[in-house]
């Protein structure tokens, strides 16, 4: 069993967010540090006479210098504790009943799940894992064990190729981690659809899973069926293959990877279709919507998915200029009565700041839009109540006129 090694106290007034059971303790609420823990051990988090609140493990290197993981501290962290961890997060997902028709998901969402720092998503029979920490980084062999007796997965790769990683002091690291490699195209089904996911070249793990849920809501029949469907921000087809399933009569795809591209022009045929009326155009999606914009081109519906535009605080502004420039483009291509798919998986621009920037790019636009959904993350990509940080991906489904 592993030891404790120190005890963080607290400064004055700042054990509230350890109380309210917030895995983060930032370096500006620390007034000391008692023993000589080592990256990446256990400490206990104590407020300012020493009582001990919760158990976590430090990195002297990270701003956040200790995550949370159990607010008993004298809950033991043997195995058994990061086994039971992992077991809840999977009961969590069977409980979703995905399968059969949606074979991959996300089976640890790190903090969210009582897990800080630790990715793990599935793809059928392969598990991908992201290790976001040092705290995880030394827990690695273990919890690749653990997963594997809990899973019998038939392998374990590692995508731990983040800019998270550099936070905390660690390098890029990405390989099989445990049993057999993937095929270099792993065949996955989402909601009945096929996609090919490159499990170690793909973008984060492979797929954007988050969007699951939003890409069946979105893609109704009703929505798409004979209609033109602009898909900017495509990745492999995504959100275009569940249109195209339910008689999108044109697809356009744009994003800037040629690769992806290729993938998505692929997916139609892994699912059986032939669809010449589709398109895919690589480049930059703010220069094609401008292009189509001066042709006068215009679309029954148009879905942003863009990637994050806000990594820390001070992207904020630029962010939000960024988001509204997009949604006041995509406003001027829609028909009277067309629909708007728009999304920001930027966590530090709340869905009310988004929704903000909605306005002003519909009152710009001299458009009237009226919101039919807020949109949010998949159930396997929970929210957890206690912390906040969890919520990142919002979106709307608006009608335009
Ligand atoms: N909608 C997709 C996921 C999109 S992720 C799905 O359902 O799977 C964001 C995508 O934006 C990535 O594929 C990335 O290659 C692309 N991208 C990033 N910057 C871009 C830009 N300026 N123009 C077009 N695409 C861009």
């Amino acid at each position: 069993m592993e030891t404790i090694n120190g005890r963080i106290l607290l400064k004055p007034g700042r054990e509230k967010p350890v109380l309210n059971r917030h895995p983060w303790v930032f370096s500006g609420a620390i007034a000391a540090i008692e023993g000589s823990p080592e990256p990446g051990d256990l400490v206990h988090v104590a407020n300012r006479r020493g009582a001990p609140l919760a158990t976590a493990y430090y990195n002297p290197h990270s701003q956040i210098r200790a995550r949370l993981l159990s607010w008993n501290p004298n809950e033991p962290l043997d195995t058994t504790f990061w086994r039971t961890r992992l077991a809840r997060a999977m009961t969590a997902r069977q409980l979703l009943a995905l399968a059969p028709h949606t074979t991959a998901y996300r089976l640890v969402f790190a903090e969210a799940d009582g897990l800080p720092g630790l990715v793990v998503d599935r793809y059928g029979r392969t598990l991908v894992m992201q290790c976001l920490t040092l705290g995880i980084e030394r827990r690695k062999t273990m919890l690749v064990e653990l997963l594997a007796e809990l899973t019998q997965p038939a392998g374990i790769l590692e995508r731990s190729d983040t800019d998270a990683r550099k936070k905390e002091g660690l390098a890029p690291a990405t390989g099989l981690l445990w049993g057999a490699a993937p095929p270099s195209e792993l065949d996955i089904s989402e909601n009945g659809y096929h996609f090919g996911v490159q499990l170690l070249s793909g973008h984060k793990t492979g797929f954007y899973l988050d969007q699951r849920d939003n890409r069946a809501t979105v893609c109704q029949p009703q929505f798409v069926a004979g209609k033109s469907v602009l898909n900017a921000f495509a990745y492999t087809g995504g959100f275009g293959i569940y249109a195209a399933a339910h008689g999108a009569a044109a697809v356009t795809h744009i994003d800037s990877s040629a690769e992806a591209l290729e993938q998505a022009e692929k997916n139609v045929t892994l699912n059986g279709w032939t669809r010449p009326s589709d398109e895919y155009i690589a480049g930059d999606a703010f220069a094609v919507l401008r292009a189509y914009r001066d042709e006068k081109r215009l679309f029954d519906m148009v879905i942003l998915d863009p990637p994050k535009f806000a990594h820390s605080q001070r992207d904020i502004e630029r962010a939000c200029r960024g988001y509204k420039d997009l949604n006041w483009l995509a406003l001027r291509l829609l028909k009277p009565g067309g629909l708007l798919a728009t999304f920001s998986c930027s966590g530090l621009i709340s869905a009310d700041l988004f929704q903000k920037v909605l306005f002003s790019a519909a009152v710009d636009a001299h458009r009237d839009v009226q919101i039919l959904q807020h949109l949010g993350q998949a159930p396997d990509h929970p929210i957890l109540l206690t912390y906040p940080e969890s919520a990142y991906l919002k979106g709307v489904l608006g009608r335009v006129w």
